[in-house]
């Protein structure tokens, strides 16, 4: 029973290299959070996860992000929580720690720094529009395909403009990547 929802849980997790990020990209709840049939009730994809990799929740506790991601689901990422003020001081700390001393995150430095990220994703926006294919993009930013589709259809990194035209720097970078290659 367990191994069913595990396997059903990691089928949609897109994993995003360059942040370490489990996006569960499915039935969105409307507030970014994941939602997935477990045990027969639906429950929020990352308390889910913590169930399944971590074990039980205790009575009033939640599960909050280390990474801010709502949809991220990877087990390193969640710790618990209660819903007190108190509590919630500790998380916002025990965040800073993380952000802080990125050297204690499993995979890549730019974890948590939204701005990298974030330019990576426009830059494979950007660079759909000259011509790169999925597998180009795939290849040079280090993730599968289905992250790349997911990015251009706007499943993931929803919040990133679509419709911004490329500064005059962007179209020399894209030229000196183009050059690279
Ligand atoms: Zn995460």
């Amino acid at each position: 029973m367990a191994d069913s929802a595990m396997t059903r849980l990691m089928l949609r997790v897109e994993r995003i290299p360059i942040c370490g990020c489990w996006i569960f990209a499915f039935a969105d709840d409307g507030r970014g959070y994941g939602r997935i049939w477990i045990h027969g009730c639906v429950m929020r994809a990352h308390r889910a996860s913590w169930l399944l990799h971590r074990g039980a929740i205790p009575q009033g506790a939640d599960v909050l992000h280390h990474c801010d991601v709502p949809a991220c689901v990877n087990p390193d990422h969640l710790f618990l929580g209660d819903k007190t003020a108190n509590m919630r001081d500790m998380a916002r700390k025990h965040r800073q720690v993380f952000q802080a001393h990125p050297e204690k995150i499993k995979r890549g430095e730019a974890c948590f720094h939204a701005k990298l990220s974030e330019n990576a994703v426009r830059e494979i926006i950007v660079r759909t529009r000259y011509g790169h294919t999925g597998a180009d993009l795939a290849r040079d930013f280090g993730v599968s395909q289905s992250t790349i589709s997911a990015i251009l259809h706007g499943r993931i990194w929803r919040h990133i403009s679509r419709t911004f035209l490329p500064a005059a720097n962007d179209d020399a970078a894209i030229v000196a990547a183009g050059g690279q290659s």
